[in-house]
């Protein structure tokens, strides 16, 4: 079980000014911020990024969506930090949400649903460089 998950509030939260609300869900469920930044993601890197679901037939819109506007990746560090963030942000669907997490809070549907969750250790790692350099991670991540 590794201790990190990467997090990006996506441009539907940015666009509505909730940036501060949910980073205020997140570190209230006891992850620590390690590292963040604001960015507009090119096609490319929105591409790379969710290559996993480019057979899906939402691909090529939730690419669109993801570049349409600046995000904000967050690297989190707690115990258990993947299942507890996903448990935290709730179903994919807001409508198929948990009363209380943040997708049901924020999301207006499936596609534009505020914030992304790492799905497995591996992942995060990979994701986490997705967007920090070691350097922005050094002495500031435990490994
Ligand atoms: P997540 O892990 O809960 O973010 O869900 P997935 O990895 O399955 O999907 C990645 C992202 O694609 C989701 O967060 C949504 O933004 C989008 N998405 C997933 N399923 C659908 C869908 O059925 N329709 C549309 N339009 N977008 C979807």
């Amino acid at each position: 079980m590794s201790n990190k998950t990467l997090a990006i509030l996506k441009p539907d939260c940015v666009e509505k000014n909730l940036i501060g609300e949910v980073i205020l869900k997140i570190t209230g469920a006891g992850f620590k911020i390690k590292a963040l930044k604001m960015v507009r993601l090119s096609e490319a890197s929105s591409g790379g990024f969710y290559e996993v679901h480019k057979e899906r037939p939402f691909y090529k819109n939730l690419v669109e969506y993801m570049t349409s506007g600046a995000c904000v990746p967050i690297a989190l560090e707690k115990e258990n930090a993947v299942a507890d963030f996903r448990k935290l942000i709730g179903a994919t669907d807001p409508s198929k949400a948990d009363e209380g997490t943040i997708r049901k809070l924020f999301a207006d549907s499936i596609e534009r649903n505020i914030v992304h969750g790492s799905d497995s250790d591996e992942n995060a790692a990979k994701e986490i460089a997705h967007f920090f350099s070691r350097k922005e991670l050094l002495d500031n991540f435990s490994e």
